[in-house]
């Protein structure tokens, strides 16, 4: 297939999304002129993006954690030591 830019339909050698030099660079120079003007559709879709990547950082963050940072862990359970059998007084010094 032949490849073509995708705004000004010319063939020529072209970027990775399919913009020639030119092309990509005048938009390059738009998309920073948005940013920085605040407004526009590139600006709004980065915003948009921008707005649902950190929404998902915010309810990656959820639920809390159950222990405060400054609680200790809890010690494992230690399992319960057998008892040992009665020596008949053996070692009983009274
Ligand atoms: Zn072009």
């Amino acid at each position: 297939m032949a490849k073509t830019c995708k705004l000004c339909g010319k063939r020529r050698s072209l970027s990775a999304r399919g913009y020639c030099d030119e092309c990509s660079s005048r938009l390059n120079q738009n998309a920073t002129a948005q940013m920085r003007a605040k407004s526009g559709p590139i600006y709004e879709r980065w915003k948009t993006n921008r707005l649902k990547a950190l929404q998902k950082e915010v309810d990656a963050e959820k639920p809390l954690p159950e222990y405060p940072e400054t609680q200790q862990p809890r010690e494992p359970e230690l399992p319960d030591l057998p008892e040992y059998p009665e020596e008949n007084g053996k070692h009983r010094i009274n």
